[in-house]
């Protein structure tokens, strides 16, 4: 009995100890498990972040038939506008978390209709329109930053701040004048005390859109000056760093 008894104790003894190992393999596999499986989400979220991008568009304005305000027998506001958006494109695509889409990249009729529609289907996180002023005499002469308001908040929308509607609007508000600002600055360095102020202002482009937009008169076509230098492909791509470098910051 006595060595019965020992055997068994001996036989529970060793089926403890593989228990004991098998328990701390499980532990172990487990544990690699759990790991491995963070550091998947981790990478695949780590790819999402990387993979977000930023969708802007562009709206050289005018184009074909309308050829917007005309600076000489052959050059028009569209072609200005054009040759800015094109240049702001080429700088912007070296931005691994931005998209640029244009609407239109050549001399070409676009209603305000259709780039309308088309804005509303890409939803981008911001819109910038490119425009060449004009009028008020010879003298009046560098750049505006317009922005829209979306409308005045009514009561009934204060009431319901909650509202995913509002919340976008505010949204909408607090982004185009912060890039307003943004813009602002980096043109006023580009030319110093030509700034004519940020002006609250629908935008035709963006009528109606919960869009966070903006536009850019670039500088006046009837002051003799700022169209030499509108039309100098120099100060074109100067413009176009500009306001890059105002998209880096805004996305930033
Ligand atoms: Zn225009």
């Amino acid at each position: 009995m006595n060595v019965d008894k020992q055997s068994d104790s001996a036989i529970s003894k060793r089926e403890f100890k593989t228990g004991e190992i098998m328990f701390n393999k499980k532990t172990i596999l487990a544990m690699l498990s759990i790991s491995f499986l963070a550091l998947m989400i981790c990478g695949i979220m780590d790819l999402s972040a990387a993979e977000k991008k930023h969708i802007i568009v562009i709206d050289p304005a005018h184009g074909g038939q309308e050829a917007g305000i005309k600076l000489t027998d052959s050059a028009a506001e569209k072609d200005i506008t054009l040759a800015v958006a094109l240049s702001l494109k080429k700088e912007l695509t070296k931005e691994k978390n931005v998209d640029v889409i244009l609407t239109r990249d050549s001399d070409k009729t676009i209603s305000l209709e259709d780039r309308k529609k088309n804005i509303e289907k890409i939803k981008p996180d911001l819109l910038l329109s490119l425009h060449v002023n004009g009028g008020f005499g010879k003298n009046a002469e560098g750049f505006e930053v317009y922005y829209p308001e979306f409308g005045e908040d009514t009561n009934k929308e204060k009431k319901t701040a909650k509202d995913d509607k509002f919340q976008l609007k505010s949204k909408c508000q607090n982004d185009s004048l912060k890039m307003a600002k943004i813009i602002q600055e980096n043109l006023n360095n580009l030319f110093p005390r030509r700034g004519r102020g940020l002006r609250k202002a629908d935008l035709p482009v963006t009528d109606g859109l919960l869009v966070p937009s903006l536009t850019v008169e670039m500088s006046f076509a009837t002051n003799p000056e700022d169209k030499k230098k509108l039309l100098s492909s120099k100060t074109q791509g100067e413009i176009s760093q500009s306001l890059a470098k105002s998209v880096r910051t805004f996305f930033r």
